[in-house]
């Protein structure tokens, strides 16, 4: 096992005597991202051939830290950028094509299009969900990689006796999401998810980077610090392509049986997910197994 130190060709303590302030106080030009995205991937490459997982000791976890708060006033764009930057080619990026999935593939097409994006294809995904993969590819070159779980929904639900959504959601989201996610992310040294911290009381401690403990791995969270208002902004002003269904009261949008319209009157916008129960989360984004949620 290494730490941060080892892998970066520069060490933590050394990245922050030379760099602290700096990021915080830039103005954020796509453009300069886009190039220097490129360039430290093509090098990166070169450099990191072997794989090994990283270790976190308290002085990487303290480095993660610094670079988090370092990071907080940092543009989504740069936040992505110091990922390649420090993981590539072993960053990787978990999607459910959610709007905030959707406006971080737009950003990483410009800083970085090589870099490995997967979604958790369950067998349950509404239609539009696919079909949105399908326009972010032929709008970007994104290719995002549909890993499906080792059983198809009817021989799942054949072994189960019925749909398991219905009776041990958290079993199915285990099976169908985490165990994907196990997949997606090995051999890999970091993830980046679409959380905001707005979305609900689990994502509100998100940092910008740090520890995942449940999948042993840096977890980088590029909009932890935007509003819906935000990412809407963004999807409009440059017509990324979104799922449909956000018109049709969806406002958080998984798995099609675990899923309904937010009604009148609902505020929190991840309401209409797994409705009627205690669960709120797929088990992507927290500690415990039993409760957890989209990306
Ligand atoms: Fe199963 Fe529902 Fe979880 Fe999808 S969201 S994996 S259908 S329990």
């Amino acid at each position: 096992m290494v730490s941060a130190a080892g892998l970066s060709s520069r060490s933590p303590v050394g990245k922050r005597a030379s760099s602290s302030g700096v990021l915080a106080r830039e103005k954020v030009e796509t453009g300069k991202y886009e190039k220097a995205g490129k360039n430290m991937l093509k090098d990166l490459v070169a450099v990191r051939s072997e794989f090994r997982p990283l270790e976190a000791t308290p002085p990487f976890l303290e480095y993660l830290a610094d670079e988090s708060a370092r990071l907080e006033s940092a543009s989504p764009e740069a936040i992505i950028a110091w990922g390649v930057e420090h993981y590539a080619p072993y960053l990787t990026m978990a999607t459910a094509f959610g709007p905030e999935g959707c406006v971080i593939l737009s950003m990483l097409a410009r800083i970085a299009p090589e870099t490995y994006v997967f979604n958790l294809d369950t067998g349950y995904q509404f239609q539009q969900t696919l079909d949105l993969r399908d326009r972010i590819a032929r709008k970007y070159g994104v290719e995002v990689d549909m890993l499906q779980p080792e059983l198809t929904v009817p021989e799942y639900e054949v072994k189960h006796g019925g749909p398991l959504y219905k009776t041990n959601p958290n079993q199915c989201c285990f099976d169908r999401k985490i165990k994907l996610l196990q997949t997606g992310v090995r051999e890999k040294h970091a993830w980046m998810s679409g959380i905001r911290r707005d979305q609900s009381a689990d994502r509100a401690r998100a940092p910008i980077v740090g520890w995942d403990e449940k999948f042993h791995l840096v977890k980088i969270s590029p909009l932890a610090n935007w509003t819906k208002q935000d990412v809407w902004k963004r999807i409009l002003a440059e017509d990324v392509p979104y799922n449909p269904l956000h018109d049709q009261g969806y406002p958080s949008i998984g798995c099609w049986p675990c899923t309904r319209a937010v009604l009148e009157g609902e505020s929190d916008e991840r309401s209409g997910r797994w409705s009627g129960s205690a669960k709120t989360e797929c088990g992507l984004h927290t500690l415990a197994e039993q409760d957890g949620s989209g990306i």
